[in-house]
């Protein structure tokens, strides 16, 4: 399953919510998403990164492949920390992206039971990653108009001519 880079449009709608329980495709979408992460490699990936636009994410922090359904991060620390994070679907670039340093996020797995997972440091930033993505949201988006401007001007010489 191929990784969709910027600015394919997919990238930008937002994921309608998944249905897990009567949707038999998101076990499926959950391996597929593991495999194209693992393949990558990478740390996180959003369904809408493959083009499917349900809300579905995986990651894997040297701790085992979690899947989550429509994960909400239902709160943030105040405390922020900036720091450059690059994204699958910009290969080749970072951005100086400020996320909260902690959080907690809820979902559903894939049997519709309630999860949730508080994170912090890394964790915590994927968790805020993965769901912008459903969100239609990538780090571009979350940048600096300068970092944003630069960023994406690394990106065109990288991958045009
Ligand atoms: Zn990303």
């Amino acid at each position: 399953m191929e990784i969709l880079a910027h600015p394919n449009p997919a990238l930008a709608q937002r994921a309608a919510d998944a249905e897990p329980g009567s949707d038999r495709g998101l076990r499926r979408l959950v391996e597929d998403l593991a495999h194209a992460m693992y393949d990558a490699p990478g740390v996180g990936l959003a369904a809408t990164q493959v083009g499917v636009l349900k809300r579905v994410l995986v990651y894997d922090i040297d701790d085992g492949l979690v899947a989550v359904c429509n994960p909400v991060i239902v709160s943030r620390s105040d405390e922020v920390e900036l720091d450059d994070e690059g994204c699958l679907s910009l290969p080749g670039i970072t951005v100086p992206v400020e996320r909260a340093c902690s959080v907690v996020c809820e979902g559903v797995d894939l049997d519709g039971h309630a999860m949730r997972i508080e994170g912090e440091g890394l964790l915590a930033r994927v968790l805020q990653h993965e769901t912008d993505h459903l969100d239609g949201v990538l780090i571009i988006d979350r940048a600096t108009a300068q970092d944003r401007k630069d960023a994406l001007r690394r990106y065109h010489e990288l991958h045009t001519g």
